[in-house]
């Protein structure tokens, strides 16, 4: 793992002051203030897995539908690691859920949204088996809310925003994400396949269910029918399986027991696919 930060979340202009849970900031937001629904009028927000999952749900759509409809692809990377931005509304800066009444999807936002005006950096320190996590406040001069007087820490503000659950199912990938960044010249450019499968494990759930259930993947590795049973039913639990499975797809770390013979089934496959064109 990088000593690189990991900077998640709208990060410029920030106060170049670290925070931790303890320090105070002051900051509020609330219906009434002026400048109330202007942080949604020019958005870049990154989705992670679980903002999809979160939202697709509200949405009732399946994460296909929700993919097409709501999202824009872009590089994260100079490797071709696939990563996912909301889209905005027709030809505006404008987020697709902001209403008049304000945010549309409130209750299942994504993170970014909940933590702004913060900003939040991840490091992990040389021989340090966790992640660090340093907290910066955002000031944009359009935000008036650092002009009003409520003061919380960083702590409280994470809990009145509902962020710790995102942090925590999130935090996995975004370490894959990190560790792939960072030995991305040492071990070359990711398949084609493994850019598909990262692709599929944390972005289309309902695609990723599909293929855990298929023939094929139940050929290759060996999984308890209880836990099959789980996947099927469970998305949070289906998510993080699939960061499991990334693991072992992006860096070969045994993540999943394979079955006998499961090399030599898979290589046939690949033959085949290949003599086929594919
Ligand atoms: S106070 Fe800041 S975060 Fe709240 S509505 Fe205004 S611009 Fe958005
Ligand atoms: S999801 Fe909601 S809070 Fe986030 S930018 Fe869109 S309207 Fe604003």
């Amino acid at each position: 793992m990088s000593d690189e930060p990991d900077i998640a979340f709208p990060s410029n202009p920030i106060t170049p002051t670290k925070l931790d849970l303890d320090n105070v900031f002051t900051f509020a937001c609330h219906r009434g203030i002026a400048c109330f629904n202007k942080c949604c009028q020019s958005i870049d927000i990154q989705l992670t897995p679980y903002d999809i999952l979160r939202l697709k749900t509200h949405l009732g759509l399946t994460s296909r539908e929700f993919l097409f409809r709501y999202t824009v692809p872009f590089e994260m990377d100079g490797q071709g690691m696939p990563g996912l931005k909301l889209k905005t509304r027709d030809d505006t800066t404008a987020c697709s859920f902001l209403t008049e009444e304000g945010c549309g999807v409130y209750a299942d936002r994504p993170a970014a949204c909940r933590y702004y005006a913060l900003g939040v950096v991840s490091m992990r320190k040389k021989d340090s088996p966790v992640d660090e996590d340093f907290y910066f406040v955002v000031k944009e001069d359009h935000c008036l809310g650092h002009n009003e007087t409520k003061t919380q820490t960083v702590r409280e503000y994470r809990e009145e925003q509902g962020v710790s659950l995102y942090d925590e199912l999130n935090r996995e990938w975004r370490q894959l994400v990190l560790k792939k960044r960072s030995c991305g010249p040492v071990v070359g450019k990711p398949s084609d396949r493994s850019l598909q499968l990262f692709f599929l494990a944390s972005y289309d759930l309902d695609g990723f269910r599909e293929f855990v259930n298929s023939p094929s993947f139940q050929e290759v590795y060996e999984i308890e029918p209880a836990v099959l049973e789980e996947l099927r039913t469970d998305d949070v639990t289906l998510m993080r399986f699939g960061f499991r499975f990334l693991k072992q797809v992006l860096f070969g770390e045994k993540m999943l027991n394979e079955k006998p013979g499961a090399l030599e089934k898979r290589l046939e496959r690949r033959r085949a696919r290949e003599a086929a064109g594919g």
